[in-house]
């Protein structure tokens, strides 16, 4: 972290205030060195490793030049994984608060139509993957006329996955005059030729892959057969004893195993695969993330994009084929200035793996030292006893911007021909209330939200039980999504 500070960047009070809830003090080095070239319409080619606070670094900038009353997207984001897109989301939406910019995240297995509505409404910012955003322009149900911001996240990855032609096809229908930003881990000459091909003049970033991963993070393998993996790692979690931890497996099958095990040895876990439901991955996702459980026993569906605080240990039980999954599932500890441990399991016969990322990265992974008997012994009695302390559950980052938002639901909507801004001029007409405190409104046909902020949504519900809205009578009641 650097000794600067967010205001020297000349950010709207608006923006400055999101960030200084979110409890970021100073910009990391990736934000110190994108923020002002997109503030100053650069294109910019940024290698840089998940974890540096890359998703900020785009997101900042573009939510301070924004137009809040354009009714068209200015944004398209694509990534690789639906959970990378409900993050980035999620970030957009934390840092355009006060804003009052809306966000849709759009991603494949998920019901289209749903989507289809979300995207008729005012939305600034779309995050999205390849494929499905594609899916839309097909059908004609996305609007990307005024896309001023195209900003491609974890561009290896996507290529890796394939999705070179939907990317190339997407920007194709894009409007010209637009900024494109780039983010990657690694810049192959495919991405170069991407860069080449649709990018303007763009200011090369690089961050340090060591400083942003080596450093923060003890890199450890230990070797040892298939048959003996369990029992190592029961030995490791007695001795090490994680606060928080994500075991990656290589195949469905493999969690599947590893997770009935763990569960019937009677540790607090549960488990993330591909194979799963969306809504049971986004629920194991939200309760991993406000500690309810201990370990995740998860494929690399977790590897990107899953950002929990204080995971202290990564244990890759089978190691990863690929180079580039190392470097983003080991990335899912030591965040935001935090250190980490990623412990690494190793067959006699997949040395060349380890090898093969030791030399790519220029990482140095020690060899570990099996924990002995007598560790392992007094490890469990200790683990033990910390499982009589009941677990303090975690606090979301945006948990201080969220306390002083309350989202109302209000009983009439389109149908009803009710706008914005006739809840925003209802609601400013209460007496100690101004245009500051409304965020957020989203009219559905037969309802609407209304977020408000500072606190103040106990004294709107209270007042609007007496109020019409466009001479119609409404209920309101605290929203319960
Ligand atoms: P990312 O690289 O975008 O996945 O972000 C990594 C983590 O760092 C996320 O949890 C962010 O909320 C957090 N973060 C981003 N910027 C800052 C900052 N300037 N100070 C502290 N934490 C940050």
């Amino acid at each position: 972290m650097s000794e600067s500070n967010f205001r020297n960047f000349g950010l709207s009070d608006e923006i400055l205030e999101s960030i200084e809830k979110l409890g970021y003090k100073n910009p990391s080095e990736v934000q110190e060195k994108v923020i002002p070239l997109i503030l100053n319409y650069r294109d910019v080619i940024a290698k840089s490793q998940t974890g540096s606070g890359k998703t900020a670094a785009f997101a900042i900038p573009i939510c301070e030049k924004l137009e809040l009353e354009e009714n068209d997207p200015q944004v398209l984001v694509l990534s690789p994984t639906r959970e990378l897109s409900l993050q980035i989301k999620q970030d957009f939406l934390d840092i355009g608060r006060f804003k009052r910019l809306r966000c849709a995240a759009i991603f494949g297995k998920e019901p289209i139509r749903d989507q289809i509505k979300a995207l008729k409404q005012r939305i600034h910012i779309i995050a999205g993957t390849p494929g499905r955003i594609l899916d839309h322009i097909r059908r004609n149900t996305i609007n990307l006329k005024k896309i001023k911001y195209l900003v491609i996240d974890e561009a290896d990855e996507m290529l890796s996955m394939g999705f070179i032609d939907e990317v190339t096809a997407i920007i194709r229908n894009l409007p010209k005059n637009r900024l494109t930003l780039l983010f990657s881990a690694t810049i192959s000459p495919e991405i170069l030729h991407l860069c080449n091909t649709y990018m303007r003049n763009p200011v090369n970033i690089e961050i340090n892959a060591k400083s942003s991963v080596a450093d923060r993070i003890e890199q450890l393998y230990y070797e040892v057969e298939r048959d003996e993996k369990p029992d190592l790692l029961n030995k490791i979690i007695y001795s090490s004893r994680p606060e928080s931890s994500i075991i990656f497996c290589r195949t469905k099958d493999n969690v599947d195993e590893l997770y009935l095990n763990m569960k019937k040895t009677g540790f607090s876990c549960d488990e993330l695969h591909g194979g799963m439901l969306q809504v049971d991955r986004t629920k194991v996702i939200n309760s991993f993330k406000r500690g309810e459980f201990m370990f995740l026993v998860a494929t690399d569906v977790a590897a990107r994009g899953l950002d929990v605080e204080n995971i202290t240990h990564v244990i890759n039980y089978d190691i990863p084929m690929e180079k580039e999954s190392y470097v983003h599932r080991i990335g899912r500890t030591g965040r935001a200035g935090k250190n980490g441990v990623a412990i690494t399991f190793v067959s006699p016969r997949e040395y060349r793996f380890l090898q093969e990322i030791e030399e790519h990265f220029e990482f140095e992974i020690k060899r570990g030292v099996i924990p002995s008997i007598e560790e392992v012994k007094e490890g469990k009695s200790l683990f033990i006893e910390n499982l009589k302390v009941k677990p303090e559950l975690k606090k979301a980052k945006n948990s201080e911007l969220n306390q002083e938002i309350t989202k109302i639901y209000i009983s009439a909507g389109k149908k009803k021909k009710i706008r914005p801004g006739d809840i925003a001029g209802t609601i400013s007409s209460i007496e100690g209330i101004n245009p500051d405190d409304i965020g957020i409104i989203e009219i559905q046909d037969t309802f609407s939200y209304v977020d408000i902020l500072n606190g103040k949504g106990e004294m709107v519900m209270e007042a609007l039980k007496n109020k019409s809205i466009k001479g119609k009578t409404i209920r309101v009641a605290k929203a319960q999504k």
